[in-house]
């Protein structure tokens, strides 16, 4: 017998049966059931500024962060080197949810200036697991609070 596989839904790779994520494209491979498991918990999170501004995102997956994100967040200065969206964005964040919480992971979507995780250059090391209160700094410009909201 071989080990069971799962099928990437976009580009139609042949996975493991426990990847997370496609090992050909990234994309987030989430088993069908997870999604209305009964006490499945909800996608919900938080980046929070320097001086207390939060982005929230509730709900949502996958979402690609790009310098549209932080407009009025963050200021211009910093802005500008964060890669925008129509150029691929800067960072995607993918999370899933289980019985046992949220668990969420972090790309840098090959950007011009890079992300750090907790000091640490991301860009080219592929998805990377979020903890409660990680920094995310994308261009090293701003530092983010990963935080998860209940
Ligand atoms: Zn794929």
């Amino acid at each position: 017998m071989s080990r069971s596989t799962i099928r990437c839904p976009k580009c139609g790779g042949v996975n493991p049966s426990d990847a997370k994520f496609c090992i050909f494209c990234g994309t987030a491979l989430v088993p069908q059931q997870s999604r209305s498991t009964p006490g499945a918990y909800e996608v919900r999170y938080s980046l929070i500024t320097p001086d207390g501004k939060e982005i929230e995102v509730v709900g949502e997956a996958i979402k690609v962060f790009g310098r549209e994100d932080f407009i009025g967040i963050i200021p211009r200065e910093y802005l500008i080197l964060i890669t925008r969206k129509s150029q691929g964005g800067h960072f995607t964040i993918a999370c899933y949810s289980s019985s046992e919480g949220v668990s969420c992971y972090i790309r840098d979507d090959n950007s011009k200036n890079g992300t750090l995780v907790n000091g640490k250059q991301i860009k080219g090391a592929g998805w990377i697991k979020l903890n409660d209160g990680d920094i995310i700094s994308p261009a090293g410009a701003v530092n983010l609070v990963f935080r998860f909201k209940k």
